[in-house]
């Protein structure tokens, strides 16, 4: 099967745990958190912290593509504030670090947010400079871009933000992106239909291209298109519709890449993995 269907699991008590929930709940792909998202320090990994997580990867069967560790909420790589963008690019090196001391590939970010301070272009700039800054610094990490809901002054809604960014990202082969189909949803993109679903990727084709797509981030919806608003569903609760995941399950152009659940309901994620499974023919 060339699908990698997983979740955004915990990993409170140490990042090995993040792999024991993706193994009980059946997932051949998973997220975490290689830190505490919602403080700027953390303490270094240490060695048996980072053996065990290894050792758990290799009894999974996980592959190191196949895992979409999420960067720190606190992050605004695109930050007016010249002090604080320093802040943000000096704790997203940290993340890349913790990835490749863990033996991980990705980096998934949320782009960046101008504050109703500088434009919107001059944000952008900024994002692809702390990316290029980053790049830079480390080794082997890529920073996988995610496209956002719109929520207040929060960009990357829209594909041309995506490629924007990109197109200043001066290593492309360190550079991808990672879709959410909530937030892609709740930015205007419908993929409820056949027809809809086969317009929004050919404009992302077009516009960003297959060759970035690294991972994605498989929720439905609350609130309805266009809200810009970010507020997760399980899968068919919401107003995106279970037939969507279904052309999901079935396209080619998402085939091994780890698709990621941040539905709300952690008890059934093993009951959506099998069902999403079930889609694939
Ligand atoms: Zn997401
Ligand atoms: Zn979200």
């Amino acid at each position: 099967m060339a699908k990698f269907v997983g979740a955004h699991t915990s990993a409170s008590g140490g990042v090995f745990n993040a792999v024991y929930e993706a193994q009980e709940i059946g997932a051949r792909a998973f997220a975490l958190f290689t830190k505490n998202q919602k403080r700027w320090e953390a303490k270094a990994l240490e060695t048996k912290v980072i053996d065990k997580f290894q050792k758990a990867l290799l009894d999974s069967g996980i592959e190191a593509k196949h895992i979409l560790p999420h960067d720190s909420y606190l992050i605004n790589l695109g930050h007016p504030d010249e002090e604080k963008l320093l802040k943000s690019r000096n704790a997203f090196i940290d993340e890349l670090e913790r990835c490749e001391i863990l033996g991980l590939e990705l980096l998934n970010f949320h782009p960046g947010s101008h504050l109703k301070e500088i434009t919107e272009d001059e944000c952008l700039l900024n994002i692809s400079e702390s990316i290029n800054i980053a790049l830079d610094k480390t080794k082997g990490v890529k920073a996988v871009i995610e496209n956002t809901a719109g929520q207040g002054t929060n960009l990357g809604y829209k594909f041309e933000h995506l490629a924007q960014i990109i197109d200043k990202v001066e290593d492309k082969s360190r550079v991808g992106v990672c879709i959410d189909t909530c937030h892609m949803f709740a930015a205007g993109y419908d993929i409820r239909t056949r027809e809809t679903y086969d317009k929004t990727w050919n404009d992302f084709s077009d516009i960003v291209g297959f060759e970035y797509l690294m991972g994605m981030h498989i929720n439905d919806s609350k609130p309805p298109l266009g809200s810009k608003k970010d507020r997760h569903h399980s899968l068919g609760e919401g107003e995106i519709g279970i037939d969507t995941f279904k052309f999901l399950m079935k396209d080619e152009r998402m085939d091994d890449i780890p698709l990621i659940l941040e539905t709300i309901d952690s008890s059934i994620w093993k009951q959506e993995i099998e069902m999403l499974y079930s889609f694939v023919d």
